[in-house]
């Protein structure tokens, strides 16, 4: 064996037969660029494709021939030797490729994108063709048939194009060349119709006199002094300034320059919770605290608290939101305390900004990361703390392959950089209240608000009651109770909760209703645009007026929306002034934003939405939170469906009461008994939690059993089916006792998009041999992909609807 200048390099192809890397030699000009962790393009097959070098000068028995690395594509390694390893983790952990692991870890500008090619072979056979084309414009243009035959008779080639979407941004930027003495000259020689070059002159000085500007951008100059790009081409020419060009970050938070903010005194309740994290930062030990704090009681201030630490220890800190998009207030909190030492990663950044705040903190530039699931992979060296607020949100696993769960990722890197982990919520996970109890995790509580605030006072109405009396979707209680705040001049936030629950048409004659003709689901009414459309494929479909099935003209809406809620709002509260935040308003970017910052200004008194205003509000003059709809969610085929609703119940009524005045949430409900509503309604998480954990010990659910998911997809059932029972068999064959294999069954919606979906799961106290059976038929699905076949396994699987 002998060592040579070879790398491993993992290809961006998930339909590699294998999940291995490749062996590539790096030829003598690359030699100095090719790092562990570097972006490359390398010859696969007929076509180039990006890759990630994994390690460098091997040694290689390897004797088969060797290509070439064609060329680098960062001059600095885009993955960390720990992210590396951690990839490497994932992909054994989470029965999956490595490529797509990678892929997941790094900002989408940095993904290359391929592009199918038609191109002549030989000189053009015919010029009306206009190639070269790409697949998607012969598609369009109709020519695709033929350009196929002509490929196939040689004439035409049919090549892949790779491109690096990288695009780093560079503004021209002015620096002066003269003294102060000399633009002075200038001016005064300069005749008095020189007007604009004056101005220039003028700003020349102002540069040079300054003690913190050397350079300005040519954008700026000219809207600060009133100039044009001619006035200071000129001024080139003449030697007065140099232009050069310089990268620059696009900055969603360029105009954030809030006055910095002091940390709280903390209260004794908080000091106790602050004390052994702290003791853990000062020792470097790798802790995970399970932070249950009720809503409003200060856990944010303890975050930032424990996150000053950290930065005077010159380390980093992570800090992994649900969805910052959701809560401006929280980044506000984030600048004010550390200003430009934070870095803000949401869905809601262009690829260029994300690209942009990617880079400061890979420079660091930036210490602290807020962000949403993915920033777990943020590029920080010496990490000092990991958190992740609201540790219970589904949102943390991410739905498609890479099934990842943030929570992992954050455990694994504290034990990397040993640093704390704080997981934080008012309604932990049971998963997460188990693995306290236990000792797993260290419990840190907070009962109170801090001060004088209380926890708002929570009254159920029973809506069985109110069916003659109420006003639309408005019992008495909720009525009479938005009426006393808007004279009082407060403001009401009112959740319709959307999960499990969705508009529909139906026939009043003979109870059709419009189905998708792709999936096996109704059609979802959109108001706004008068229209039907599918959830899961997008199909959409006029409303129907007459019944396709009886010609009866009795069609009917089913369920409420928010705009027709809204109307009723409008109806019985004329006076009102509402918002409504639900996926329609807030579709454009940074919409979201602005609506939340018009209800804080005062220019609303009610925030009418679905799910995305329960979470991070915190208004002081909300003192009423009404609910209109408890129980949609409670009936969902999910075995999280209870802790879910009261989850969302819980965090709901939090908005209520945070400021001076006390605060009051009234939930209407059909299912006023049951002990998910009775324990919201008691603020009892620890009632809630031991009935819960009743039923799923009888269950042999999680937090009981561990839980892995197969997913088998096909367009033919049969097959799909088939599968599902041959891979049924492989694992039986493999478990240990304790495992019970459930399945295959149709998933809830068994069809979507015209593909049958079947599910297999397997419960299990330990994994023992089945990761290696796993591991085996999650690369074994590689086979079928022709037959549009997959199989996709989730680990500990989040969301069953
Ligand atoms: P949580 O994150 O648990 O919802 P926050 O940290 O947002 O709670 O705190 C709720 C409110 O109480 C905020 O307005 C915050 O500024 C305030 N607060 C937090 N800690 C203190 C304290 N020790 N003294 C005074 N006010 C505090
Ligand atoms: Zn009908
Ligand atoms: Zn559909």
């Amino acid at each position: 064996m002998m060592k040579m200048n070879i790398a491993e390099i993992i290809v961006d192809i998930p339909n590699a037969q294998v999940n291995r890397p490749f062996y590539y030699a790096i030829p003598t000009h690359l030699s100095n660029q090719v790092k562990k962790g570097s972006r490359v393009f390398v010859p696969f097959g007929t076509r180039l494709v990006q890759g990630i070098v994994i390690s460098i000068n091997i040694e290689t028995a390897y004797s088969g021939k060797i290509r070439e690395i064609t060329s680098v594509l960062d001059d600095e390694p885009v993955l960390s030797e720990e992210l590396l390893k951690l990839g490497e983790w994932m992909a054994n952990h989470y029965f999956t490729f490595k490529t797509y692991v990678y892929e997941a870890m790094l900002p989408n500008a940095l993904k290359s994108t391929y592009t199918k090619i038609f191109d002549w072979t030989q000189n053009p056979l015919d010029e009306a063709l206009n190639l070269p084309k790409t697949f998607k414009q012969a598609e369009k243009d109709g020519t695709l048939k033929q350009l196929l035959d002509l490929n196939k008779e040689g004439w035409v080639k049919l090549f892949t194009k790779v491109e690096d979407q990288k695009h780093i941004k560079k503004q021209l930027f002015i620096r002066p060349t003269q003294s102060f003495n000399t633009y002075i000259k200038i001016l005064e020689e300069l005749a008095p119709r020189y007007r604009a070059q004056k101005r220039l002159i003028q700003a020349l000085i102002d540069i040079v006199q300054s003690k913190h500007v050397k350079e300005m951008a040519q954008v700026d100059l000219i809207k600060t002094y009133d100039l044009s790009t001619a006035v200071i081409k000129k001024a080139a020419e003449k030697e007065w300034v140099t232009l050069f060009e310089k990268e620059v970050y696009r900055d969603p938070y360029k105009h954030y320059n809030g006055e910095i903010e002091q940390p709280f005194q903390l209260t004794e309740q908080q000091q106790k919770a602050f004390l052994p994290v702290k003791k853990a930062l000062d020792t470097n030990q790798s802790i995970p605290f399970l932070l249950h704090g009720v809503t409003g009681s200060g856990k944010t201030e303890l975050y930032l608290q424990w996150i000053q630490i950290v930065l005077k220890q010159n380390k980093t800190a992570l800090m992994l939101v649900p969805e910052i998009a959701l809560t401006p207030q929280m980044t506000q909190r984030f600048k004010r305390r550390f200003g430009n030492e934070v870095a803000v990663l949401h869905s809601g950044l262009s690829n260029g900004e994300r690209f942009d705040e990617w880079r400061k903190i890979s420079r660091g530039e930036a210490k602290v990361v807020v962000g949403a699931r993915s920033s777990i992979f943020a590029p920080l060296k010496d990490i000092g703390i990991i958190i992740l607020d609201e540790e219970h949100e589904a949102s943390y696993q991410q739905s498609v392959n890479p099934h990842y769960h943030a929570r992992d990722i954050a455990l694994w890197r504290s034990r990397y950089h040993q640093c704390p982990v704080i997981l934080g919520s008012a309604t932990p996970s049971l998963e997460s209240r188990a693995r306290a109890l236990k000792g797993v995790y260290h419990y840190l509580e907070l009962t109170k608000r801090p001060t004088s605030y209380q926890l708002p006072k929570i009254e159920l109405v029973d809506m069985r009651n109110e069916v003659m009396a109420s006003s639309g979707h408005f019992s008495r209680a909720l009525k009479t109770a938005i009426e006393t705040r808007l004279n009082k001049q407060e403001q009401i936030v009112l959740l319709l909760n959307r999960r499990g629950y969705s508009s529909y048409v139906q026939c009043r004659t003979c109870g059709y209703v419009d189905m998708c003709p792709n999936c096996d689901i109704s059609l979802t009414l959109h108001a706004s645009d008068q229209s039907m459309k599918c959830h899961y494929c997008g199909h959409t479909t006029p409303i129907k007026r007459t019944c396709p099935s009886c010609q009866s003209k009795k069609m009917r809406t089913v369920g409420a929306g928010t705009q027709q809620i809204e109307k009723e709002i409008e109806q019985y509260f004329p006076s009102a002034r509402t918002i409504r935040m639900d996926v329609d308003t807030t579709r454009r970017k940074g919409q979201h934003e602005t609506l939340l910052k018009q209800f804080e200004a005062g220019e609303a008194d009610i925030l009418l939405g679905t799910q995305m205003i329960a979470k991070g509000l915190d208004y002081p003059n909300v003192t009423l939170v009404g609910v209109i709809n408890a129980d949609t969610s409670l009936n969902l085929p999910d075995f999280r469906a209870y802790e879910q609703t009261y989850q969302l119940l819980t965090q709901v009524s939090g908005r209520a009461g945070r400021g001076e005045k006390a605060g009051q949430v009234i939930i209407q409900t059909y299912n006023p008994d049951h002990y998910t509503i009775q324990t919201v309604k008691n603020q009892d998480y620890e009632g809630f939690f031991k009935r819960e954990m009743h039923l799923r010990h009888q269950g042999d659910y999680p937090p009981y059993y561990y839980m892995t998911k197969l997913t088998i997809s096909c367009p033919d059932e049969s097959m799909a089916l088939k599968e599902g029972y041959r891979i049924k068999k492989m694992i039986e064959q493999a478990k240990g006792n304790q495992t019970i294999v459930l399945g295959p069954s149709p998933q809830s919606v068994a069809r979507i998009n015209r593909v049958y979906y079947y599910q297999i799961l397997v419960k299990y106290k330990e994994l023992g041999g089945l990761d290696q059976i796993l591991d085996e038929i999650a690369f074994s699905s590689q086979k079928h992909a022709r037959k549009k076949l997959f199989i996709d396994i989730e680990r500990n699987p989040q969301q069953f609807v």
